[in-house]
Protein backbone atom coordinates (compact mmCIF):
# COMPACT_ATOMS: atom_id res chain seq x y z
CA UNK A 1 0.00 0.00 0.00
CA UNK A 2 3.20 2.69 0.95
CA UNK A 3 3.95 1.98 -3.03
CA UNK A 4 0.69 4.23 -3.78
CA UNK A 5 1.01 6.61 -1.86
CA UNK A 6 4.05 8.69 -3.69
CA UNK A 7 0.70 8.73 -6.77
CA UNK A 8 -1.59 10.40 -4.40
CA UNK A 9 0.96 12.54 -2.74
CA UNK A 10 0.09 14.28 -6.68
CA UNK A 11 -3.20 15.35 -5.75
CA UNK A 12 -0.59 17.51 -4.25
CA UNK A 13 -0.81 21.22 -6.26
CA UNK A 14 1.82 20.52 -8.96
CA UNK A 15 3.98 23.08 -11.40
CA UNK A 16 3.04 21.17 -14.05
CA UNK A 17 -0.85 21.25 -13.11
CA UNK A 18 -0.84 24.50 -12.67
CA UNK A 19 0.03 24.93 -15.93
CA UNK A 20 -2.20 23.30 -17.54
CA UNK A 21 -4.86 24.73 -15.64
CA UNK A 22 -3.99 28.07 -15.66
CA UNK A 23 -4.49 27.59 -19.46
CA UNK A 24 -7.91 28.94 -19.13
CA UNK A 25 -8.74 28.72 -22.67
CA UNK A 26 -7.21 24.14 -22.55
CA UNK A 27 -9.41 23.74 -19.07
CA UNK A 28 -12.65 25.30 -21.11
CA UNK A 29 -12.14 23.09 -23.94
CA UNK A 30 -11.84 20.56 -22.23
CA UNK A 31 -14.97 21.15 -20.29
CA UNK A 32 -17.41 22.04 -22.63
CA UNK A 33 -16.58 19.04 -24.37
CA UNK A 34 -17.23 16.53 -21.58
CA UNK A 35 -20.24 18.81 -20.47
CA UNK A 36 -21.29 18.15 -24.53
CA UNK A 37 -20.75 14.49 -24.32
CA UNK A 38 -22.67 14.25 -20.80
CA UNK A 39 -25.56 16.19 -22.30
CA UNK A 40 -25.75 13.90 -25.42
CA UNK A 41 -25.60 11.21 -23.36
CA UNK A 42 -28.31 12.06 -21.05
CA UNK A 43 -30.52 12.73 -24.28
CA UNK A 44 -29.48 9.27 -25.83
CA UNK A 45 -30.65 7.96 -22.86
CA UNK A 46 -34.25 9.92 -22.69
CA UNK A 47 -34.48 8.77 -26.28
CA UNK A 48 -33.49 5.28 -26.06
CA UNK A 49 -34.23 4.41 -22.45
CA UNK A 50 -31.15 2.45 -22.59
CA UNK A 51 -29.85 2.30 -18.81
CA UNK A 52 -25.65 2.48 -21.15
CA UNK A 53 -25.87 6.12 -21.84
CA UNK A 54 -27.25 7.01 -18.03
CA UNK A 55 -24.19 4.65 -16.30
CA UNK A 56 -22.02 5.97 -18.79
CA UNK A 57 -23.40 9.62 -17.99
CA UNK A 58 -23.00 9.06 -14.46
CA UNK A 59 -19.22 7.49 -15.14
CA UNK A 60 -18.52 11.26 -16.96
CA UNK A 61 -20.29 13.48 -14.09
CA UNK A 62 -18.35 11.94 -11.38
CA UNK A 63 -14.73 11.71 -13.58
CA UNK A 64 -15.73 15.53 -13.82
CA UNK A 65 -16.60 15.95 -10.67
CA UNK A 66 -13.00 14.53 -10.11
CA UNK A 67 -10.96 16.35 -11.75
CA UNK A 68 -12.47 19.26 -10.85
CA UNK A 69 -11.48 18.27 -6.61
CA UNK A 70 -7.72 17.81 -7.34
CA UNK A 71 -7.86 21.29 -9.42
CA UNK A 72 -5.23 23.49 -7.71
CA UNK A 73 -7.30 26.86 -7.73
CA UNK A 74 -10.67 25.76 -9.46
CA UNK A 75 -9.30 28.65 -11.79
CA UNK A 76 -12.37 30.59 -10.90
CA UNK A 77 -14.58 27.53 -12.59
CA UNK A 78 -15.45 26.50 -9.02
CA UNK A 79 -16.82 29.48 -6.48
CA UNK A 80 -15.04 29.08 -2.93
CA UNK A 81 -18.37 27.48 -1.58
CA UNK A 82 -17.48 23.95 -3.34
CA UNK A 83 -14.09 24.51 -1.50
CA UNK A 84 -14.92 20.95 0.10
CA UNK A 85 -14.97 19.23 -3.31
CA UNK A 86 -11.07 19.82 -3.12
CA UNK A 87 -10.42 18.97 0.40
CA UNK A 88 -13.06 15.52 1.23
CA UNK A 89 -15.20 14.18 -1.98
CA UNK A 90 -11.92 12.80 -4.10
CA UNK A 91 -11.93 9.27 -2.78
CA UNK A 92 -15.63 9.35 -2.31
CA UNK A 93 -16.06 10.31 -5.98
CA UNK A 94 -13.40 7.97 -7.46
CA UNK A 95 -15.53 5.12 -5.86
CA UNK A 96 -18.71 6.73 -7.47
CA UNK A 97 -16.55 6.73 -10.59
CA UNK A 98 -15.49 3.21 -10.18
CA UNK A 99 -19.44 2.25 -9.22
CA UNK A 100 -20.83 3.74 -12.37
CA UNK A 101 -17.87 1.93 -14.54
CA UNK A 102 -19.25 -1.54 -13.20
CA UNK A 103 -22.15 -0.52 -14.07
CA UNK A 104 -21.24 0.38 -17.40
CA UNK A 105 -18.95 -2.11 -18.64
CA UNK A 106 -21.59 -4.64 -16.82
CA UNK A 107 -24.09 -3.66 -19.55
CA UNK A 108 -21.42 -2.73 -22.04
CA UNK A 109 -20.18 -5.95 -21.92
CA UNK A 110 -23.47 -8.03 -21.56
CA UNK A 111 -21.88 -9.86 -18.56
CA UNK A 112 -25.16 -11.34 -17.82
CA UNK A 113 -25.69 -13.06 -20.91
CA UNK A 114 -22.26 -14.08 -21.66
CA UNK A 115 -19.84 -14.63 -18.21
CA UNK A 116 -22.86 -14.04 -15.46
CA UNK A 117 -20.16 -14.40 -12.73
CA UNK A 118 -18.49 -11.31 -13.71
CA UNK A 119 -21.93 -10.13 -13.43
CA UNK A 120 -22.78 -11.19 -10.42
CA UNK A 121 -19.03 -10.06 -8.49
CA UNK A 122 -19.43 -6.53 -10.77
CA UNK A 123 -22.79 -5.72 -8.55
CA UNK A 124 -21.27 -7.10 -5.37
CA UNK A 125 -18.47 -4.23 -6.46
CA UNK A 126 -21.01 -1.64 -7.04
CA UNK A 127 -22.86 -2.33 -4.06
CA UNK A 128 -19.40 -2.48 -1.67
CA UNK A 129 -17.98 0.38 -3.52
CA UNK A 130 -21.24 2.67 -2.71
CA UNK A 131 -21.06 1.87 1.24
CA UNK A 132 -17.20 2.60 0.72
CA UNK A 133 -18.08 5.66 -0.58
CA UNK A 134 -20.21 7.05 2.58
CA UNK A 135 -18.13 5.18 4.94
CA UNK A 136 -14.62 6.83 3.93
CA UNK A 137 -15.70 10.13 4.33
CA UNK A 138 -14.93 9.56 8.15
CA UNK A 139 -11.54 8.51 7.49
CA UNK A 140 -8.29 10.55 7.31
CA UNK A 141 -8.06 11.53 3.26
CA UNK A 142 -4.89 9.38 2.50
CA UNK A 143 -6.28 6.60 3.91
CA UNK A 144 -9.52 6.53 2.12
CA UNK A 145 -7.72 7.81 -1.24
CA UNK A 146 -5.69 4.62 -0.66
CA UNK A 147 -8.67 2.20 -0.19
CA UNK A 148 -10.54 3.87 -3.32
CA UNK A 149 -7.19 3.33 -5.13
CA UNK A 150 -7.27 -0.56 -4.35
CA UNK A 151 -10.71 -0.73 -5.40
CA UNK A 152 -10.16 0.87 -8.54
CA UNK A 153 -7.42 -1.96 -9.00
CA UNK A 154 -9.40 -4.61 -8.20
CA UNK A 155 -12.51 -3.19 -10.50
CA UNK A 156 -10.12 -2.30 -13.40
CA UNK A 157 -9.25 -6.81 -12.86
CA UNK A 158 -12.11 -8.19 -12.28
CA UNK A 159 -13.03 -6.47 -15.39
CA UNK A 160 -10.04 -7.27 -17.75
CA UNK A 161 -10.33 -11.09 -16.43
CA UNK A 162 -14.50 -10.63 -17.36
CA UNK A 163 -13.25 -9.50 -20.69
CA UNK A 164 -10.46 -12.10 -21.16
CA UNK A 165 -12.98 -15.09 -20.44
CA UNK A 166 -15.33 -13.39 -22.65
CA UNK A 167 -12.55 -13.29 -25.45
CA UNK A 168 -11.70 -16.96 -24.73
CA UNK A 169 -15.47 -18.26 -24.77
CA UNK A 170 -17.61 -16.24 -27.06
CA UNK A 171 -17.46 -17.18 -30.77
CA UNK A 172 -16.95 -14.16 -33.51
CA UNK A 173 -19.55 -11.80 -33.15
CA UNK A 174 -20.05 -8.12 -32.50
CA UNK A 175 -20.21 -8.37 -28.26
CA UNK A 176 -16.55 -9.85 -28.84
CA UNK A 177 -15.34 -7.29 -30.63
CA UNK A 178 -16.54 -4.69 -28.15
CA UNK A 179 -15.11 -6.83 -25.37
CA UNK A 180 -11.90 -6.79 -27.25
CA UNK A 181 -11.92 -2.40 -28.02
CA UNK A 182 -12.91 -2.24 -24.45
CA UNK A 183 -10.02 -4.11 -23.63
CA UNK A 184 -7.80 -1.97 -24.78
CA UNK A 185 -8.97 1.25 -24.26
CA UNK A 186 -9.53 -0.18 -19.97
CA UNK A 187 -5.55 -1.80 -20.47
CA UNK A 188 -4.42 1.83 -22.31
CA UNK A 189 -6.23 4.05 -19.63
CA UNK A 190 -4.21 1.57 -16.68
CA UNK A 191 -0.78 1.80 -19.32
CA UNK A 192 -1.16 5.77 -18.95
CA UNK A 193 -1.76 5.91 -15.21
CA UNK A 194 0.82 3.69 -14.95
CA UNK A 195 3.37 5.86 -16.72
CA UNK A 196 2.09 8.77 -15.42
CA UNK A 197 2.61 7.18 -11.86
CA UNK A 198 6.26 6.25 -12.84
CA UNK A 199 6.97 9.63 -14.78
CA UNK A 200 5.33 12.35 -12.56
CA UNK A 201 8.14 14.17 -11.56
CA UNK A 202 8.26 15.07 -16.28
CA UNK A 203 4.52 15.11 -17.04
CA UNK A 204 1.88 17.39 -16.77
CA UNK A 205 -0.10 14.33 -14.92
CA UNK A 206 -2.99 16.23 -14.64
CA UNK A 207 -3.14 17.23 -18.04
CA UNK A 208 -2.02 13.49 -18.97
CA UNK A 209 -5.23 12.26 -16.71
CA UNK A 210 -7.39 14.78 -18.66
CA UNK A 211 -6.38 13.63 -22.03
CA UNK A 212 -6.52 10.21 -21.22
CA UNK A 213 -10.34 10.75 -20.02
CA UNK A 214 -10.71 12.75 -23.10
CA UNK A 215 -10.13 9.98 -25.54
CA UNK A 216 -11.59 7.83 -23.50
CA UNK A 217 -15.06 9.12 -23.49
CA UNK A 218 -14.44 9.97 -27.56
CA UNK A 219 -14.17 6.09 -28.45
CA UNK A 220 -16.94 5.19 -25.46
CA UNK A 221 -19.74 7.79 -27.67
CA UNK A 222 -18.08 6.08 -30.92
CA UNK A 223 -18.95 2.50 -29.42
CA UNK A 224 -22.28 3.31 -27.98
CA UNK A 225 -23.03 5.09 -30.92
CA UNK A 226 -22.07 2.74 -33.59
CA UNK A 227 -23.56 -0.23 -31.15
CA UNK A 228 -27.05 1.76 -31.26
CA UNK A 229 -26.87 2.46 -34.86
CA UNK A 230 -26.19 -1.32 -35.26
CA UNK A 231 -28.87 -2.46 -32.83
CA UNK A 232 -31.11 -0.46 -34.28
CA UNK A 233 -30.43 -1.52 -38.19
CA UNK A 234 -30.88 -5.40 -36.53
CA UNK A 235 -34.25 -4.55 -34.88
CA UNK A 236 -35.16 -3.26 -38.38
CA UNK A 237 -33.69 -6.18 -40.47
CA UNK A 238 -35.64 -8.61 -37.79
CA UNK A 239 -38.65 -6.93 -38.43
CA UNK A 240 -38.92 -6.54 -41.68
CA UNK A 241 -37.92 -10.16 -42.04
CA UNK A 242 -41.01 -11.20 -39.99
CA UNK A 243 -42.81 -8.98 -41.84
CA UNK A 244 -41.24 -10.92 -44.96
CA UNK A 245 -42.37 -14.13 -43.46
CA UNK A 246 -45.63 -12.92 -42.33
CA UNK A 247 -46.29 -12.02 -45.35
CA UNK A 248 -44.76 -15.72 -47.50
CA UNK A 249 -47.30 -17.51 -44.59
CA UNK A 250 -50.18 -15.78 -45.33
CA UNK A 251 -49.92 -16.08 -49.06
CA UNK A 252 -48.89 -19.98 -48.79
CA UNK A 253 -52.59 -19.72 -46.32
CA UNK A 254 -53.85 -17.75 -49.30
CA UNK A 255 -52.81 -20.35 -51.52
CA UNK A 256 -54.00 -23.59 -49.79
CA UNK A 257 -57.57 -21.71 -49.32
CA UNK A 258 -57.59 -21.49 -52.99
CA UNK A 259 -55.98 -25.03 -53.80
CA UNK A 260 -59.15 -26.25 -51.56
CA UNK A 261 -61.74 -23.64 -52.87
CA UNK A 262 -60.57 -25.25 -55.98
CA UNK A 263 -60.49 -28.51 -54.89
CA UNK A 264 -63.96 -28.19 -53.29
CA UNK A 265 -65.71 -26.77 -56.63
CA UNK A 266 -64.10 -29.54 -58.88
CA UNK A 267 -65.34 -32.23 -56.32
CA UNK A 268 -68.88 -30.64 -56.32
CA UNK A 269 -68.64 -30.61 -59.96
CA UNK A 270 -67.88 -33.86 -60.49
CA UNK A 271 -70.16 -35.30 -58.17
CA UNK A 272 -72.81 -33.19 -59.74
CA UNK A 273 -71.55 -34.62 -63.12
CA UNK A 274 -71.67 -38.18 -61.28
CA UNK A 275 -75.28 -37.64 -60.16
CA UNK A 276 -76.46 -36.19 -63.48
CA UNK A 277 -75.15 -38.96 -65.27
CA UNK A 278 -76.76 -41.36 -62.59
CA UNK A 279 -80.04 -39.67 -63.33
CA UNK A 280 -79.67 -40.14 -66.90
CA UNK A 281 -78.92 -43.37 -66.40
CA UNK A 282 -81.93 -44.10 -64.27
CA UNK A 283 -84.74 -42.50 -66.34
CA UNK A 284 -82.80 -44.52 -69.39
CA UNK A 285 -83.61 -47.18 -66.72
CA UNK A 286 -86.96 -46.75 -66.12
CA UNK A 287 -87.77 -46.11 -70.11
CA UNK A 288 -86.32 -49.40 -70.75
CA UNK A 289 -88.47 -50.70 -67.65
CA UNK A 290 -91.80 -49.53 -69.37
CA UNK A 291 -90.93 -50.43 -72.73
CA UNK A 292 -90.10 -53.39 -71.38
CA UNK A 293 -93.58 -53.41 -69.56
CA UNK A 294 -95.49 -52.19 -72.28
CA UNK A 295 -93.46 -55.45 -74.56
CA UNK A 296 -94.89 -57.94 -71.38
CA UNK A 297 -98.89 -56.18 -71.95
CA UNK A 298 -98.46 -56.76 -75.76
CA UNK A 299 -100.04 -59.16 -77.56
CA UNK A 300 -97.02 -60.54 -80.19
CA UNK A 301 -99.72 -61.64 -82.87
CA UNK A 302 -102.30 -58.84 -82.75
CA UNK A 303 -100.48 -56.57 -81.35
CA UNK A 304 -103.67 -55.71 -78.66
CA UNK A 305 -103.43 -55.86 -74.66
CA UNK A 306 -102.92 -58.94 -73.66
CA UNK A 307 -104.42 -61.11 -70.94
CA UNK A 308 -102.63 -60.50 -67.73
CA UNK A 309 -102.72 -56.39 -68.71
CA UNK A 310 -106.92 -56.94 -69.17
CA UNK A 311 -106.85 -58.18 -65.37
CA UNK A 312 -105.22 -55.70 -64.37
CA UNK A 313 -107.46 -52.72 -66.29
CA UNK A 314 -110.28 -54.64 -65.72
CA UNK A 315 -109.62 -54.40 -61.65
CA UNK A 316 -108.65 -50.97 -62.13
CA UNK A 317 -111.39 -49.46 -64.15
CA UNK A 318 -113.72 -51.64 -61.93
CA UNK A 319 -112.61 -49.27 -59.13
CA UNK A 320 -112.62 -46.02 -61.01
CA UNK A 321 -116.34 -47.11 -61.82
CA UNK A 322 -117.01 -47.84 -57.94
CA UNK A 323 -115.54 -44.20 -57.09
CA UNK A 324 -116.58 -42.15 -59.32
CA UNK A 325 -120.04 -43.58 -60.00
CA UNK A 326 -119.63 -44.49 -64.15
CA UNK A 327 -120.91 -47.22 -65.63
CA UNK A 328 -118.96 -49.60 -66.93
CA UNK A 329 -118.98 -51.61 -69.80
CA UNK A 330 -117.55 -54.96 -70.40
CA UNK A 331 -117.58 -57.05 -74.32
CA UNK A 332 -116.81 -60.39 -74.73
CA UNK A 333 -116.79 -61.53 -78.27
CA UNK A 334 -115.82 -64.74 -79.98
CA UNK A 335 -115.20 -65.91 -83.64
CA UNK A 336 -117.73 -68.55 -84.55
CA UNK A 337 -116.65 -72.06 -85.47
CA UNK A 338 -113.21 -70.84 -85.44
CA UNK A 339 -112.15 -74.61 -85.35
CA UNK A 340 -113.58 -75.00 -88.89
CA UNK A 341 -111.54 -72.32 -90.24
CA UNK A 342 -108.11 -73.58 -89.07
CA UNK A 343 -109.48 -77.02 -90.39
CA UNK A 344 -110.24 -75.50 -93.63
CA UNK A 345 -108.02 -73.13 -94.67
CA UNK A 346 -104.60 -73.72 -92.25
CA UNK A 347 -103.26 -72.29 -89.16
CA UNK A 348 -101.44 -69.10 -90.86
CA UNK A 349 -105.30 -67.93 -92.39
CA UNK A 350 -106.79 -68.83 -89.18
CA UNK A 351 -103.98 -66.39 -87.60
CA UNK A 352 -104.36 -63.53 -90.36
CA UNK A 353 -108.47 -63.66 -89.31
CA UNK A 354 -107.55 -63.06 -85.59
CA UNK A 355 -105.49 -60.43 -86.91
CA UNK A 356 -108.18 -58.21 -88.82
CA UNK A 357 -110.74 -59.09 -86.02
CA UNK A 358 -108.06 -57.40 -83.91
CA UNK A 359 -107.44 -54.53 -86.24
CA UNK A 360 -111.82 -53.93 -86.87
CA UNK A 361 -112.20 -54.54 -82.91
CA UNK A 362 -109.34 -51.10 -82.45
CA UNK A 363 -111.49 -49.46 -84.68
CA UNK A 364 -114.85 -49.52 -83.48
CA UNK A 365 -113.40 -48.70 -79.92
CA UNK A 366 -112.13 -45.17 -81.02
CA UNK A 367 -112.08 -43.49 -77.23
CA UNK A 368 -109.22 -43.41 -75.70
CA UNK A 369 -110.36 -45.09 -72.67
CA UNK A 370 -111.18 -47.98 -74.94
CA UNK A 371 -108.75 -51.22 -74.31
CA UNK A 372 -109.29 -53.93 -76.28
CA UNK A 373 -107.24 -56.80 -75.32
CA UNK A 374 -107.15 -61.01 -76.59
CA UNK A 375 -108.19 -62.81 -73.85
CA UNK A 376 -107.26 -65.70 -75.30
CA UNK A 377 -107.42 -68.06 -78.99
CA UNK A 378 -110.17 -66.35 -80.75
CA UNK A 379 -111.44 -64.66 -77.96
CA UNK A 380 -111.68 -61.17 -77.50
CA UNK A 381 -112.65 -58.73 -74.76
CA UNK A 382 -113.47 -54.49 -75.24
CA UNK A 383 -113.48 -52.90 -71.95
CA UNK A 384 -115.59 -49.54 -72.10
CA UNK A 385 -115.42 -47.04 -69.23
CA UNK A 386 -118.09 -44.79 -68.63
CA UNK A 387 -120.23 -46.34 -71.47
CA UNK A 388 -123.90 -47.68 -70.84
CA UNK A 389 -125.27 -50.72 -71.77
CA UNK A 390 -127.24 -49.87 -75.16
CA UNK A 391 -123.83 -47.39 -75.67
CA UNK A 392 -121.65 -50.86 -75.40
CA UNK A 393 -124.57 -52.72 -77.31
CA UNK A 394 -124.13 -50.29 -80.13
CA UNK A 395 -120.33 -50.87 -80.42
CA UNK A 396 -120.61 -54.73 -80.16
CA UNK A 397 -123.32 -54.66 -82.65
CA UNK A 398 -121.52 -52.08 -85.28
CA UNK A 399 -118.01 -54.75 -84.91
CA UNK A 400 -120.49 -57.56 -85.30
CA UNK A 401 -122.26 -56.40 -88.79
CA UNK A 402 -118.88 -55.29 -90.26
CA UNK A 403 -117.61 -58.64 -89.33
CA UNK A 404 -120.82 -60.36 -90.95
CA UNK A 405 -120.78 -57.96 -93.98
CA UNK A 406 -117.63 -58.50 -95.31
CA UNK A 407 -115.20 -61.71 -96.19
CA UNK A 408 -111.52 -61.21 -94.74
CA UNK A 409 -108.67 -61.29 -96.93
CA UNK A 410 -106.37 -63.92 -95.72
CA UNK A 411 -103.29 -65.83 -96.73
CA UNK A 412 -105.34 -68.50 -98.20
CA UNK A 413 -107.79 -66.37 -100.00
CA UNK A 414 -111.59 -64.57 -98.70
CA UNK A 415 -112.66 -65.84 -95.69
CA UNK A 416 -116.20 -65.37 -94.63
CA UNK A 417 -116.34 -65.79 -90.15
CA UNK A 418 -119.08 -64.41 -87.63
CA UNK A 419 -118.82 -63.39 -84.36
CA UNK A 420 -120.76 -63.57 -81.10
CA UNK A 421 -120.73 -60.88 -78.21
CA UNK A 422 -122.04 -60.92 -75.16
CA UNK A 423 -122.15 -57.04 -73.34
CA UNK A 424 -122.33 -56.25 -69.66
CA UNK A 425 -122.59 -53.13 -67.71
CA UNK A 426 -122.71 -52.22 -64.15
CA UNK A 427 -121.66 -49.84 -61.78
CA UNK A 428 -118.71 -50.88 -59.59
CA UNK A 429 -119.91 -51.55 -55.79
CA UNK A 430 -118.65 -53.04 -52.65
CA UNK A 431 -120.73 -55.73 -52.92
CA UNK A 432 -119.07 -57.44 -55.81
CA UNK A 433 -116.16 -57.73 -57.85
CA UNK A 434 -114.76 -56.96 -61.51
CA UNK A 435 -115.19 -61.20 -61.77
CA UNK A 436 -118.90 -60.66 -61.77
CA UNK A 437 -118.53 -58.18 -64.46
CA UNK A 438 -116.75 -60.58 -66.14
CA UNK A 439 -119.14 -63.27 -65.38
CA UNK A 440 -121.87 -61.60 -66.66
CA UNK A 441 -120.66 -60.67 -70.07
CA UNK A 442 -119.45 -64.30 -70.51
CA UNK A 443 -122.60 -65.84 -69.34
CA UNK A 444 -123.71 -63.63 -72.19
CA UNK A 445 -121.49 -65.00 -74.35
CA UNK A 446 -122.26 -68.10 -74.14
CA UNK A 447 -126.02 -67.14 -74.43
CA UNK A 448 -125.43 -65.69 -77.63
CA UNK A 449 -123.65 -68.19 -79.05
CA UNK A 450 -126.29 -71.14 -77.14
CA UNK A 451 -128.85 -68.90 -79.37
CA UNK A 452 -127.04 -68.99 -82.49
CA UNK A 453 -124.08 -66.94 -82.68
CA UNK A 454 -123.00 -63.90 -84.95
CA UNK A 455 -125.54 -61.77 -82.45
CA UNK A 456 -125.19 -59.42 -79.20
CA UNK A 457 -126.22 -60.88 -76.42
CA UNK A 458 -126.90 -58.37 -73.40
CA UNK A 459 -126.25 -59.36 -69.81
CA UNK A 460 -129.66 -58.56 -68.05
CA UNK A 461 -128.48 -59.38 -64.61
CA UNK A 462 -125.61 -57.11 -64.72
CA UNK A 463 -127.93 -54.22 -65.80
CA UNK A 464 -130.16 -54.50 -62.76
CA UNK A 465 -126.74 -54.40 -61.00
CA UNK A 466 -125.82 -50.98 -63.05
CA UNK A 467 -129.54 -49.55 -62.16
P1 LIG B 1 -117.43 -71.67 -81.18
O1 LIG B 1 -118.28 -71.11 -82.29
O2 LIG B 1 -118.25 -72.44 -80.22
O3 LIG B 1 -116.60 -70.67 -80.59
O4 LIG B 1 -116.57 -72.74 -81.88
P2 LIG B 1 -115.00 -72.66 -82.03
O5 LIG B 1 -114.54 -73.66 -82.94
O6 LIG B 1 -114.62 -71.25 -82.41
O7 LIG B 1 -114.55 -72.94 -80.57
P3 LIG B 1 -113.37 -73.74 -80.00
O8 LIG B 1 -113.02 -73.15 -78.67
O9 LIG B 1 -113.84 -75.15 -79.93
O10 LIG B 1 -112.18 -73.59 -80.91
C1 LIG B 1 -111.28 -72.54 -80.83
C2 LIG B 1 -110.20 -72.83 -81.76
O11 LIG B 1 -109.40 -71.69 -82.02
C3 LIG B 1 -109.27 -73.88 -81.24
C4 LIG B 1 -107.91 -73.46 -81.68
O12 LIG B 1 -107.40 -74.35 -82.60
C5 LIG B 1 -108.16 -72.16 -82.35
N1 LIG B 1 -107.16 -71.16 -81.96
C6 LIG B 1 -106.98 -70.68 -80.72
N2 LIG B 1 -105.94 -69.77 -80.70
C7 LIG B 1 -105.53 -69.69 -82.04
C8 LIG B 1 -104.53 -68.96 -82.67
O13 LIG B 1 -103.80 -68.15 -82.07
N3 LIG B 1 -104.38 -69.10 -84.02
C9 LIG B 1 -105.15 -69.96 -84.69
N4 LIG B 1 -104.97 -70.11 -86.04
N5 LIG B 1 -106.05 -70.64 -84.10
C10 LIG B 1 -106.28 -70.56 -82.79
MG1 LIG C 1 -114.91 -69.79 -81.25
MG1 LIG D 1 -113.38 -69.95 -78.24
Amino acid sequence: MAMFVPFFSLAEPLSANQQFFSSGVNYGLFFGFMLAVLLSNTVLYLMTKSRTFIYYTGVLATALLLILSWEPNHSGYLSNNWSWLKQDAAPSLLMAMLAFTLLFSNRLLHFKATAMLFHKGALLGVLILTVLAILVTVLPHTIALNIAFVGAVISALWLVAGMLYQIRTLQPSFRLLISKFYLVAVLSSSLVFGYVYLTAEKLPMLSALISGVFIHSLTLMIILGYGYGRDKRIKIEAQTEALEQAKQASQAQQALLELQQSQQEELEASVQERTFELEVTLRELEDKNRELEEKNTLDSLTGLRNRSYFDKKLLAEYRRSRREQTVLSLVMFDIDHFKNVNDTYGHPAGDDVIRVVASLASQVAKRPTDIVCRYGGEEFSMILPCTDSPGAYTIAEKLRAKLASQPIHTCAGPIDITVSFGVASMLGNRQQSEASLLQYADDALYQAKKNGRDQVWLSEEANLEAS
